[in-house]
């Protein structure tokens, strides 16, 4: 006589709808797994169930059985595919060992999990790190970073990274026209306060921080 072997969400052959569960050593109905939490999920439980039987099937000289066809809730779920990286993404992981804030936000971006590596836009990436409640620099290198990605050049309008991010923080991220900040939605730019056509110089005091509208003259002092 055989003892039937039963893999982690295998059917139970003479009970309708019956299955087994490892974690609980017991026969349950199919809603049980969605209602009843694990220690693990159910395709890594199964995925030890199929491991375990090579060797206790060896052992038990015959003393064990399992049906090849045997029904199962959980053999085809596949793994769980990993996210596409987008090409902004690829070249944002590959300056993590940049001394500046892209840097900064370079490994920032490879902790967080759920960071929308497939995305390519903007709007979502910066979305989503203001809802991760990243600092206002970490916005900001995002701006930069994503230029610079796309001009494949670290000098914008001229500056340097270094001495656009030495205005940002003096400036607190913040438009000095209208008031907002990077984490409250502004695209920050600097700007020359006296055009460097008309003589303005690249000194720190010549150069305050600008959110898109109000340096397009787009922006309202007074929302
Ligand atoms: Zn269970
Ligand atoms: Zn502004």
């Amino acid at each position: 006589m055989t003892a039937r072997y039963y893999f982690h969400g295998d059917e139970v052959g003479d009970r309708t709808g019956q299955y087994y569960c490892a974690y609980c050593d017991s026969f349950v109905d199919e809603k049980h797994f969605s209602e009843v939490s694990h220690s693990g999920t159910d395709k890594e439980r199964y995925d030890r169930s199929v491991k375990g039987w090579t060797v206790l099937k060896k052992n038990s000289q015959g003393g064990l059985h399992r049906p090849n066809d045997a029904h199962n809730l959980f053999s085809s779920i596949p793994k769980p595919k990993k996210p596409k990286t987008g090409p902004f993404s690829r070249w944002l992981m590959k300056q993590q060992d940049r001394d500046d804030p892209i840097g900064d936000l370079s490994k920032d971006v490879q902790r967080d999990k759920g960071f929308p590596l497939e995305s390519s836009s903007l709007e979502i990436l910066r979305n989503r790190l203001i809802g991760q409640f990243a600092c206002n620099e970490a916005i900001q290198a995002l701006e930069e970073a994503y230029e610079e990605f796309k001009s494949n050049n670290t000098v914008r309008s001229g500056l340097s990274l270094a001495l656009r991010f030495d205005v940002f923080r003096r400036d607190d991220y913040r438009c000095q026209i209208c008031g907002t900040t990077a984490s409250e939605g502004a695209r920050l730019e600097v700007d020359h306060k006296i055009p460097v056509a008309k003589g303005g110089s690249d000194e720190m005091s010549n150069i305050w921080t600008l959110c898109f509208n109000c340096n397009r003259g787009k922006g309202t002092k007074n929302l």
